[in-house]
């Protein structure tokens, strides 16, 4: 679903991100895990489009024209894939939503750029997924701005997954919120994931996180992959005495 080769991307002169090359393949869950600035987030960028690498290549599914180059789409067709067939969803829901309108419009906006106009239809597909992230449906017609942290976060979700997306890109879905709050969600996603078969990357800083969702797990450090592997393989029986570092500092 997805595949990466010898990436490298530079802010100005600094090396953000160095040989990177990863594969994620179709209903897999990959979490990318790293300390703070250790490049997880510009590497989900790159995937995603929103910037391009400074050498490498990245080829992502298209649903019909399967695996494409990111950076040779024109920009009329990334942001069609942006909105449509991928989905990202990012660590503060209020930087993904749109405050102005209600939450039920939120979650239709995919479907909308879709092509779907019938307002019953529109009403109906809303409820729907809100009960999917097991929001009360009677919060439709809410401003999102009524919601808690927790639950703007299940409106960004359900708001991403309406078109169904075959590729999902998480950054720190849970980091901030409450623990109680944080573990719901992580059910929730985990559900969800199951149920809509995406191919998902995750980034996290937390382990037990990405022990929850993912089959495999890739560390980051300083920009480059230094270890990856099925997820028990790398938190129980870690190669890299950086992986080592960071599974020993959480027990
Ligand atoms: P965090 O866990 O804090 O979210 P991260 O692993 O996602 O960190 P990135 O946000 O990808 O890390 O940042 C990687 C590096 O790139 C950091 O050194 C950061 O300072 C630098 N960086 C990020 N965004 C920019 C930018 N817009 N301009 C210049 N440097 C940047
Ligand atoms: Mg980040």
């Amino acid at each position: 679903a997805l595949v990466a080769r010898n990436l490298y991307f530079h802010f100005g002169k600094q090396p953000v991100i160095r040989q990177v090359s990863l594969e994620l393949y179709p209903g897999e869950v990959l979490a990318i895990v790293g300390e703070s600035g250790s490049g997880k987030s510009t590497l989900l960028n790159l995937f995603y489009g929103t910037l391009s690498p400074t050498q490498g290549a990245i080829q992502a599914s298209t649903p019909d024209l399967g695996l494409r180059p990111v950076s040779a789409l024109s920009r009329q067709t990334l942001r069609h894939l942006q909105r449509t067939a991928w989905g990202f969803v990012c660590q503060n829901p209020r930087d993904a939503l749109r405050m102005e309108i209600s939450a039920g419009g939120n979650i239709v906006e995919r479907r909308m750029i879709m092509g779907l106009r019938h307002y019953g239809q529109l009403r109906e597909e809303a409820l729907y997924w809100l009960q999917k992230v097991e929001v009360d449906p009677t919060r439709l017609d809410d401003l999102p701005e009524t919601f808690s942290g927790g639950m703007l976060q299940r409106l960004q979700i359900a708001r991403t997954l309406i078109s169904q997306p075959a590729l999902l890109y998480l950054d720190e879905p849970t980091s901030g919120l409450d623990v109680s709050v944080q573990a719901a969600l992580l059910d929730l996603l985990r559900k969800l994931v199951i149920a809509e078969n995406m191919a998902v990357v995750l980034v996290t800083h937390d382990l037990a996180v990405a022990r929850l969702l993912a089959q495999r797990i890739a560390v980051m450090r300083q920009g480059e992959i230094i270890e990856e592997g099925l997820a028990d393989q790398v938190l129980d029986d870690p190669q890299h005495p950086y992986t080592q570092l960071l599974v020993s500092s959480v027990l």
